[in-house]
């Protein structure tokens, strides 16, 4: 028997009330407020013949993962940038906390750019967000542990007929089926970073530099790897040539080296060696600017 099954029907609800905190009350208010797990049984099935079909695909703030971003912008040939540019807006997840794009959903219609009468028009590269639908996931660090803990949730709006249906799933089969779990594990560092700030709370702030920072690592790894061969980043941190190699041509790895450089900015975590000679030079530094504001010598 797992954890969640052990808890009461009313320990769940509070336990995911708690999780969900964050969350706007137009979603909460459609959470079916149990917290699920991989083995949890679930009953739906979407197909163009439901009476609902594209209902779903307006009116919703969507975001788009890193994964995401990679995938809808090869899928439709444009750079980072022009994909950015034309289909998305900045977030932030909550007020203070690390912003994140959203689909830029038609301003009078309400209805996604990639919605047409015969469904999605970029269905084999939709984002995650879509793939999970009717289920939620969220992420969460309890206080004794370091380790992020996944769960999930099922989203049940009123307009959503599938629910209804008598397919019966499994949270891990419907996982599988729709192919998020690839995407989760190439969006595992952005949302550990997502977390980890989100659990630092307000006491910690973030500067506009470090949120322009994640947000281009989380959206742009064109700009980010620019950013990294174009500087002095390479003589400041110790890379191996083939991590050097393989960032210089594939998004993907570029994005996860990104985050994990970027965990080290924000949280102090030891995840890239700073080489010695520029740690010697940032000492020497430090001691000539200590000179100059101490008093003056002779005095
Ligand atoms: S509203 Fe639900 S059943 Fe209808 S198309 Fe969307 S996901 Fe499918
Ligand atoms: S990306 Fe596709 S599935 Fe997702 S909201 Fe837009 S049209 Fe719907």
């Amino acid at each position: 028997m797992s954890d969640n099954q052990k808890l009461s029907d009313r320990e769940k609800v509070l336990q995911l009330d708690e999780e969900m905190r964050d969350m706007p009350m137009e979603v909460r208010n459609v959470i079916d407020p149990v917290r699920l797990t991989g083995e949890d049984l679930f009953r739906f099935r979407c197909h163009p013949g439901i009476a609902c079909f594209n209902h779903c695909c307006r009116k919703i703030d969507i975001v788009l993962t890193p994964y995401d971003l990679i995938r809808l912008r090869r899928r439709l040939n444009l750079t980072s940038e022009e994909f950015l540019h034309t289909y998305a807006r900045p977030s932030a997840l909550t007020k203070g906390q690390l912003p994140v794009p959203l689909i830029d959903m038609d301003s009078e219609t309400g209805r996604c750019p990639f919605n047409s009468d015969e469904g999605c028009s970029v269905y084999s590269d939709r984002p995650v967000a879509c793939r999970y639908y009717p289920i939620g996931s969220a992420l969460m660090r309890r206080q004794e542990s370091d380790d992020a803990e996944e769960f999930y949730f099922l989203i049940k709006e009123g307009f959503c007929l599938g629910h209804a249906e008598a397919k019966e799933w499994t949270v891990a089969d419907w996982r599988s089926d729709q192919g998020s779990d690839g995407y989760d594990r190439h969006n595992r560092g952005w949302m550990e970073t997502i977390l980890k700030r989100r659990s630092a709370g307000d006491m910690v702030g973030t500067s506009v530099q470090t949120s322009e920072l994640f947000y281009m690592a989380g959206t742009n790894p064109e700009a980010f790897r620019r950013f990294v061969f174009d500087s002095t980043f390479l003589k400041r941190f110790e890379v191996a040539p083939e991590v050097e190699r393989l960032i210089a041509e594939d998004d993907v790895a570029m994005t996860e080296f990104a985050f994990e450089w970027l965990k080290g900015v924000l949280f102090g975590d030891r995840t890239l060696k700073v080489r010695p000679e520029a740690l010697a030079e940032v000492k020497a530094k430090e001691k000539k600017s200590s000179r100059r504001v101490g008093p003056s010598e002779g005095s």
